[in-house]
């Protein structure tokens, strides 16, 4: 029987994981078959909260392999590969959870519970990993899978259950959640940063913990929620061996949840037309020298084939912005980001450095082929001439100037990334240029 919760959350607290944690410890005669699933969504829907997460769990009987993913209070929790053919009762399981969404809900949010023995169709959740979808595009396939509902207020969350229950992982990745003691909710979180740069750096398969180039914890959440952090990476038992070694105040509980995190899954890559708060991979050649504004963000051209595509770096992506304005025009690119309504700009997330221009610098006038002296202007745009014998140049004495960019893939710092965005660590490249001594001009 799957199982799926989203929109329980608001900036002020609560975490929907942190349900999906007490739904499980609801159901001790039950198996989890598989990890619970934390499925990030579209991150440009206007309406949510922080990362647009959905959580999914299958519950049953489980028969094959057994593995620990998990402790609650002092109960380890376990998952299975597969299921017995009896199932469980959804009427029964949905009289039971929904107190837990009355306690753990925030008042503006609009959560939705979705019980089903079968799944969604998998093109929801590219359509919601992917686009801006109304109930009216989720409702039809709950109805054709026999789901039963429940939902408060305008019961958004639904739409976030249905796509997340109907994700088939292509690629995927773990995120090992510790949470705190309810005493401890909204208090400072206590621990040792250095064990978790040495996590980092010891745990190749781990990402996104650590930030190397402001020496900066990226992993523990500053809101008032109750997770003390998320460990994330590719193989379970790492995390688990990893967990181990990071010092911080006792954790009540903690969960590895299967993600579509660092996955690029909601890049589009050869879209059709370019329509807003959609994220795309769109190739071009930059078309401008980069522009401040104040609040430190930069923006910068490129031509697509859709046309001219503004592109915008934010301040929070901090030595990032380095990246535009060490482009050149003419620069071969491909940018990966999402393109904003209002403002019209690509919000980049990644940039993909294919081929970079030749600069020429000036270094001095033209020498004058007849007496050996120096030409001087011959006026605005008139080119050069010497005085004294009236020859003439168009072109000043130039050389081929050092570029601060050399093709690869350049991204920002941990916290300003996506969840959804894949870490070059993850696609085994390494940025080639790193952001050293401040801008070059
Ligand atoms: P957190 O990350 O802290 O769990 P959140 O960012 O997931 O919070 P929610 O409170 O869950 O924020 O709000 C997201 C809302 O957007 C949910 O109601 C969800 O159903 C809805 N939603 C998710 N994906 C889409 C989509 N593609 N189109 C329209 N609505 C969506």
């Amino acid at each position: 029987m799957f199982v799926a919760v989203d929109d329980t959350d608001s900036m002020k607290g609560n975490c929907t994981t942190f349900l999906a944690t007490e739904i499980i410890r609801e159901f001790p005669e039950l198996d989890l078959i598989g990890n619970p699933r934390l499925v990030r969504l579209n991150p440009s829907v206007p309406w949510k909260t922080r990362g647009n997460g959905a959580l999914t769990m299958r519950f049953g009987k489980g028969i094959g392999r057994k593995r620990l993913i998990g402790r609650i209070g002092s109960r380890d929790i376990f998952c299975y590969d597969r299921c017995a053919s009896d199932e469980p009762d959804p009427e029964e399981m949905m009289r039971r959870i929904i107190p837990h969404i009355q306690e753990h809900h925030e008042e503006e949010s609009d959560p939705g519970l979705l019980i089903s023995l079968r799944k969604p169709s998998q093109k929801l959740y590219w359509k919601g990993v992917r686009t801006v979808l109304s109930r009216g595009d989720v409702d039809p396939e709950i109805r054709a899978i026999g789901g039963i509902t429940f939902e408060i207020g305008c019961g958004r969350g639904l739409i976030g259950c249905a796509c997340g229950m109907a994700w088939r992982p292509r690629d995927s990745t773990y995120e090992l959640l510790t949470y705190r003691p309810p005493e401890r909710w909204g208090t400072e979180r206590i621990f040792d940063p250095l064990t978790i740069r040495d996590v980092e750096h010891g745990y190749p398969t781990t990402f996104n913990s650590w930030e190397d180039r402001m020496e900066k914890v990226a992993m523990v959440p500053a809101t008032p929620c109750p997770v003390m952090y998320g460990l994330r990476g590719d193989v379970q038992e790492d995390l688990i061996k990893a967990s181990g070694e990071i010092s911080t105040e006792p954790i009540e509980r903690w969960m590895i949840f299967l993600t579509n995190q660092g996955t690029d899954d909601h890049i589009i890559r050869d879209p059709g037309s370019l329509v807003p708060n959609q994220s795309y991979l769109i190739r071009g050649s930059v078309s401008s020298k980069s522009r401040h504004i104040p609040g430190g963000h930069v923006f910068f051209d490129i031509s697509t084939r859709f046309g001219k595509v503004e592109c915008g770096v934010y301040e929070p992506s901090k030595e990032f912005r380095f990246v535009p304005d060490w482009l050149d025009i003419g620069d071969e690119v491909e940018v990966v980001g999402e393109l904003r309504e209002n403002p019209r700009t690509l919000n980049v997330e990644k940039i993909h450095v294919i081929s970079t221009v030749e600069e020429h610098r000036k270094i001095s006038n033209p020498v004058c082929p007849s007496c050996g002296r120096t030409m001087g202007s011959a006026g605005s745009g008139a080119g050069f001439r010497c005085r004294k014998c009236h020859t003439k140049a168009s072109e000043p004495v130039t050389e081929t100037a050092v570029r601060q960019i050399v093709p690869g893939w350049y991204e920002p710092p941990t916290a300003a990334r996506r969840h959804l965005s894949k870490p070059l660590k993850r696609m085994g490249e390494i940025q080639p240029v790193e952001f050293v001594n401040g801008r070059n001009r």
